[in-house]
């Protein structure tokens, strides 16, 4: 395992213990800022608004995930619905994003397409698109049984997620073919072992680009989901260079990430969506992101060190 990958696997650990947890919920407040609209609905709506006057559309996302209880998943059943109903009044772009552990994927999956579905009913015809977040690699299969069944049910407006890092991503993006699937790419954000992920940083990449070309070629719309300068100009060589139009494919980046580079983006004139996290649960997002980021760390030990 490369020293990028070694990293990201340490402070996911390391951040699963609940003391750590108390310490940075209680000390990474600037972080939390940077990377979170806020705590509230209202909140991410502004932070929507301010991205759109800029040209960036909003992903929003109320963050929570690995529920527990029922009660607990149809309470943010309930959270993701308020969202639909006010995205549904705004004239931008409308777009959620939400992660099947948080509709109780963990308890059943007969509940978590129960409860997908009804979002659904409320968001379709109100022209809200719906992003199922991919999480980790026990989830991966019944993930994308639910995207299935979903299409399969009628939906059109859900989309799905594949991560490089998995070995198994290929083969899931060739069974997906006949859904036309639209499809988000990302790397992937969790801590996988080497028998399921690749453990080296260069082969994830080079993955990402292989299958967002094959992708793009078997005619599907993308979004590459990545902050990566290399991986982005790469995108705009190969569609420029094979013909593909600025309206089968799109750039997705997370709010307060290279917020210079998705203006430019869109001033470029392609579709550029920023995801914007809010709510109370913020604390496994932002795991990730100090996972994903070294001075993120560093951050955080300035804090408690009273840096
Ligand atoms: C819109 C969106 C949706 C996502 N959805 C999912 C999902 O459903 N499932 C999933 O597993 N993962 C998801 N991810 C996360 C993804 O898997 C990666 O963990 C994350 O995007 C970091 O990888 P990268 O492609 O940006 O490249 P990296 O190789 O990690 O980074 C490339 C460069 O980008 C910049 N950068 C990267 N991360 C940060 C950061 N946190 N802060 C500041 N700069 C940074 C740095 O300059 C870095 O050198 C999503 C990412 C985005 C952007």
């Amino acid at each position: 395992m490369n020293l990028d990958l070694a990293y990201r696997s340490f402070v996911l650990g390391v951040a699963g213990n609940p003391r750590v947890e108390r310490l940075i919920k209680d000390r990474a407040k600037g972080l939390v800022r940077r990377y979170v609209a806020g705590e509230t609905l209202e909140e991410a709506l502004q932070a929507a608004e301010a991205l759109e006057r800029e040209g960036v559309h909003a992903i929003l996302d109320l963050l929570g995930e690995g529920v527990k209880t029922e009660e607990e998943a149809r309470a943010f059943q309930r959270g993701i619905l308020e969202l639909v109903w006010a995205l549904a009044e705004r004239p931008w772009p409308k777009y959620v994003s939400l992660k099947p552990t948080q509709l109780g994927l963990d308890l059943s999956e007969a509940l978590a397409l129960s409860l997908l579905r009804e979002v659904l009913r409320e968001a379709e015809p109100r022209g809200v698109f719906v992003r199922l977040d991919m999480e980790d690699s026990p989830r991966v299969e019944a993930t994308l049984r639910l995207y299935k069944a979903l299409r399969e049910e009628g939906f059109s407006q859900v989309g799905v997620v594949l991560q490089s890092y998995l070995y198994r991503t290929e083969k899931d993006l060739l069974d997906l073919l006949p859904y036309r699937p639209n499809l988000r790419l990302v790397k992937g954000a969790y801590r996988e072992p080497k028998e399921v992920a690749f453990p080296d940083k260069r082969l994830i990449d080079a993955e990402y680009l292989h299958l967002g070309k094959l992708a793009l070629r078997e005619g599907l719309y993308v979004a590459f989901a990545t902050h990566d300068p290399r991986i982005i100009a790469e995108v705009k060589r190969y569609t420029q260079a094979m013909g593909v139009p600025k309206e089968r494919f799109e750039f997705q980046l997370l709010y307060g990430v290279r917020p210079e580079e998705q203006r430019r983006l869109a001033r470029e004139g392609y579709t550029v969506r920023a995801y914007v996290p809010y709510g109370t649960h913020w604390y496994p997002y932002l795991a990730r992101r100090i996972a994903e980021r070294p001075e993120n760390l560093f951050l955080v030990l300035r804090s408690l060190f009273g840096g």
